[in-house]
């Protein structure tokens, strides 16, 4: 029986777990600096968390969400995204009671999508969240902190950041209604797809990369015609702070976001060296999710980052070596040795052995890895419990207690 892995699905190993753990320690170094507490939450949720908030026209909940049916006939669901059960959890546990409340979270989510070369269908997310602040300057910091995180992690690689402002809930609605008026008109010129979201979800087609519905979209009515003067203000301030700050940014006034619940400030960090999957990190103001889920009525804002996407633009990074090797030179020693071994773990000196018992065979494996030292345990070391420390680049070695050589090598 050979079983496959489901379609969609990927393991990691290697060097790709390497830079996993390489991105999670970076996330929770800017975790401290940027003071965000961490939430870890279960990978399924009811159904119900998902329908409402993230849209019930969005191609999310129509089309990709992983439902079960439980035995007790609830609807279940594996989380498709970390903003909802973020806030949920916030609710449940009464997190909100101090404001703003700064989360942080990183873990699988489930989307049926088409798989492609950097979409999945579980793949892993980090997400940032601040709730319980109007203050543009929440929105600035988490774009800050996006992008120094990216700088950090891709050094050479070219990012560019887009935002735009989706205004106020009045700003959504009037401009949606336009929109459906002027795809109506031009509905023959558009793609199938985009036809069938004229009526139910009209700014989603401002989202198609298809080259047809794209010459469309040129003539659409824009958003910006239709901020309040506060949208407005909000939105030239955030542009002014980024550039007093030199973070280099363009508007992009096609940007949506995929889900229902984004409002004033979305953007998206792209690159142009992955093919059609090129966003990396993408957030946005969410001000009326919170009381949506039963919670407080406050703002919010936040972003998600692909870890998949991340790893494929990083560099391979070299693996720790195995720099001290313990090497028994005969199974009889064993026992002294592994004592000897586990003394120096205790004192966190770390510690290589192949379970070979042949000083030969080790010792060149040491010289092929690079390693730095060999702790040579033999007959003479066992009686006079001492070890032998081989120095592999000077080629020279001595015997030692234990005591020194934890002194040695720490
Ligand atoms: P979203 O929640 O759709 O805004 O996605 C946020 C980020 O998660 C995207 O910018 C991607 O980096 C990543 N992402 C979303 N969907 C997928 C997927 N199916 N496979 C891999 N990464 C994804």
């Amino acid at each position: 029986m050979k079983i496959t892995p489901v379609r969609g699905t990927h393991d990691f190993f290697g060097q790709q777990v390497i830079k996993y753990r390489t991105i999670q320690d970076l996330i929770s170094h800017y975790s401290v600096i940027y003071n965000f507490e961490e939430i870890i939450t279960p990978i399924f949720e009811s159904t119900e968390l998902f329908k409402k908030p993230l849209g019930e026209n969005s191609d999310v909940v129509l089309k990709e969400m992983y439902t079960f049916k439980d035995k007790n006939e609830d609807f279940l669901t594996l989380r498709p995204e970390y903003t909802t059960p973020m806030i949920r959890s916030a609710i449940s546990n009464n997190l909100l009671e101090k404001l703003p409340k700064k989360l942080y979270g990183i873990g699988p989510m489930f989307r049926r999508e088409r798989p492609q070369k950097g979409r999945y269908r579980q793949f892993n997310q980090i997400n940032f969240e601040i709730l319980g602040t109007h203050d543009i300057s929440a929105d600035i910091d988490l774009i800050i902190l996006a992008n120094n995180f990216l700088k950090n992690l891709l050094p050479e690689k070219k990012i560019n950041l887009f935002i735009n402002s989706l205004g106020d809930k009045n700003t959504i609605t009037n401009f949606s209604i336009a929109l459906g008026n002027y795809f109506k008109q031009n509905k023959k010129k558009l793609t199938e797809e985009s036809q069938s979201k004229i009526v139910l979800n009209p700014i989603r087609i401002l989202d198609s990369k298809d080259p047809t519905d794209i010459e469309i979209n040129l003539n659409a009515p824009q958003i910006s015609d239709f901020y309040s003067n506060e949208a407005k203000e909000k939105f030239s301030n955030i542009q002014k702070i980024l550039k007093d700050m030199s973070v280099d940014f363009s508007i992009n006034m096609n940007l949506v976001r995929g889900l229902d619940y984004y409002c004033h400030t979305v953007f998206e960090f792209k690159t142009s060296d992955l093919g059609s999957q090129d966003t990396l990190i993408g957030g946005g103001r969410y001000d009326g999710l919170t009381k949506l889920l039963g919670g407080p009525d406050i703002p919010g804002v936040g972003w998600a980052g692909g870890i998949e996407r991340l790893i494929m633009l990083m560099d391979d990074i070299k693996p720790l070596q195995k720099n001290i090797h313990l090497i028994i030179i005969n199974e009889s020693f064993k026992e002294y040795g592994l004592k000897v071994a586990n003394q120096l773990r205790q004192k966190n000196i770390s510690i290589h052995f192949d379970y070979k018992y042949n000083l030969k065979k080790s010792l060149s494996h040491a010289n092929q890895l690079g390693a730095r030292f060999a702790i040579i345990i033999g007959e003479e070391e066992v009686e006079k419990n001492l070890c032998t420390l081989k120095d592999l680049n000077k080629n020279i070695q001595e015997k030692k207690t234990i005591e020194n050589i934890i002194k040695d090598l720490s």
